[in-house]
This record gives structure tokens, C-alpha cells and sequence, in this order.
């Protein structure tokens, strides 16, 4: 494609600019969003040009109802943070899929790791990214089973000093989102593999999704903890959902889909550039850090 394109400018600037053409064609390498698509010298530029922003997005290997593929959530976050990448441009890590899963281990096809190896493994991933020059590291979660995960891993990293921010990305629908979201809407809002879910994935991959098979099993709470209120336990998933499946799926469209993607792909995208040019989290971390190794020295 490139080469095809460098020959059809040649062409059209004559012979005498040939060395022009190549110049600016070498200069002007376009370096990919895909971590895994760069060379070792490209991975140097992309870094610069990214200003050290790299979005980690975060799938899991679970069952998405009967009717999506078992990588649906790597999909979704992998498209969405390629369509803001493309925006705005920042490194995507290649796929990522150890999380937080133990509540769907009676499933076909779920890899449910422990929670010692997937803290360390998103440490080291971000300390990995940290020695690479990537101090701005945004996660683009496609899991809800990882949001508390997240969340605490997010808050243990004022533990220890770091040379690096993580961010979560938590888009925010604005109300012309969601009364256009209501109108598409021809199911329910469920929590998984439902027809907002599975509109997504029939935008990204629509071959690999079997509509056919969304009302085989049902995908409506079964309320089976309704009798102890008042807390909250491990098994409450399992308990309201038993097929690992919430929602009805049926009506699931691509309009849909890609609707919502690019919604919240014009928030990360917007959320890319505020974090290349702000620096706030970061002192703020330093100050905490110097603050926090003599507590008694901490004005009050
Ligand atoms: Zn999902």
C-alpha cells in the first residue's frame, strides 16, 4: 500500500523530485496506534509523539451470554481505544486479559487467575511501561468484574513512590446521550452481554456474533438473595445470574453499537490530550509521597 502510494507521488512530481519524495516519505512513516505493529525504532518515536501516553485496555476470557464470543470485553476496549487513538494519538498495550473473574469460574471458557497474579501482573505491566517512558498510563476497562479491582489497585499505588500516573477512564454520558441511548434501546439495560453489549460487539465483529441464540437462555435476575438485605456477599452474581448472562440480547443492532463506541471514544480521546498537556496528578502524587515519609512535618 505504501510502496503504491510513494510511486503515484513520484509520478505526479516528476523525476527530478524523486529524492524529495523519498525523503518525505521515510520522514513521514506513519507509526501505528498498536504497540505490537511497531519496530524498536518506531517504538522510540511513538513514545514521543504519544508525549508518554499509553492506554491499557483490559479485557477478561468469560462467557458473553450464549450468543457473543468468550474475548467480547478485549473487543471492545481494544476498539474503543483505537478509535480515540486515531483521534488523538497515544500507545495502545497489546491485549491484555488477566482480571478479576473468580464469579464465572462454573463457565465454560472463563480463565479466572488468582488475585496475587493479576495485581502483579498489571504492577509489572505498569512498572514495564514506566522503564519504557510511558509516565501516563490510562486503563480502558471493558470488564465490570474488574471496577472494584481497579479501583482498590488504583488507590494502593499511593503506597510507594511512583514515577508514573494511572488513570481509569470513566466516560460519562451527558442527557442527549442517554435519551438517544433510551430511544435505541428496544430491551433493557442489563449488566452483561446485553443488547447495548452486544450492539458493540456486532459493530466490531459482527461475523462472530450468533443472534439467534440470545433468547436460549435467559438472561433476567433471578433474585435469589432477595431475602437477606442489608449486605453485600461473593456469591451475588451467581445468585441473580446463574447463565452469566444480563439482559436480552435480541434486539442487539451495529447502529447501536456504534453509537455508544463512538461516544465514549470522543471522551477518552478528549481525556488523551488533557493528560498530555496536564501535569496536576503528578505533583500532587510528589507532594503526597514528601508529605507522607514525615507525616509530623505536614502542616496543620
Ligand atoms: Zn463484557
Amino acid at each position: 500500500m505504501k510502496t503504491v502510494r510513494t510511486f503515484a507521488l513520484i509520478m505526479m512530481m516528476g523525476i527530478g523530485a524523486m529524492g524529495m519524495a523519498q525523503t518525505a516519505s521515510s520522514s513521514q512513516h506513519t507509526l501505528s496506534v498498536q504497540m505490537e505493529e511497531l519496530t524498536a525504532p518506531d517504538f522510540v518515536q511513538a513514545v514521543a509523539k504519544s508525549e508518554g501516553v499509553c492506554l491499557l485496555p483490559m479485557g477478561i476470557i468469560e462467557k458473553h451470554g450464549p450468543q457473543l464470543p468468550i474475548g467480547s470485553d478485549i473487543l471492545q476496549s481494544r476498539e474503543l481505544a483505537r478509535r480515540a487513538a486515531l483521534k488523538e494519538y497515544a500507545v495502545i498495550f497489546p491485549p491484555y486479559f488477566v482480571g478479576q473473574i473468580n464469579e464465572a469460574r462454573h463457565q465454560p471458557g472463563v480463565i479466572a487467575y488468582s488475585h496475587e497474579t493479576i495485581w502483579n501482573m498489571l504492577q509489572e505491566t505498569l512498572n514495564e511501561l514506566s522503564r519504557n517512558g510511558f509516565k501516563k498510563i490510562i486503563i480502558v476497562n471493558g470488564h465490570g468484574g474488574n471496577n472494584d479491582f481497579l479501583n482498590y489497585f488504583c488507590m494502593s499505588q499511593l503506597e510507594s513512590p511512583k514515577d508514573y500516573t494511572v488513570v481509569v477512564f470513566e466516560w460519562a454520558p451527558d442527557s442527549a446521550y442517554s435519551a438517544k441511548f433510551k430511544s435505541m434501546l428496544k430491551s433493557y439495560k442489563g449488566d452483561h452481554a446485553d443488547e447495548a453489549e452486544t450492539s458493540m460487539v456486532m459493530a466490531i465483529r459482527p461475523d462472530l456474533v450468533e443472534l439467534d441464540k440470545a433468547n436460549s437462555q435467559s438472561g433476567a435476575n433471578q433474585k435469589r438473595l432477595s431475602k437477606i438485605p442489608y449486605m453485600y456477599t461473593g456469591i451475588w452474581w451467581f445468585a441473580r445470574y446463574p447463565n452469566h448472562y444480563a439482559g436480552d440480547a435480541g434486539k442487539a443492532n451495529a447502529d447501536f453499537g456504534n453509537f455508544q463506541l463512538n461516544y465514549k471514544a470522543d471522551q477518552l480521546a478528549k481525556l488523551i490530550s488533557i493528560m498530555k498537556k496536564d501535569n496536576t496528578i503528578k505533583t500532587l502524587q510528589d507532594e503526597f509521597y514528601r508529605e507522607a515519609q514525615n507525616p509530623l512535618n505536614t502542616k496543620q
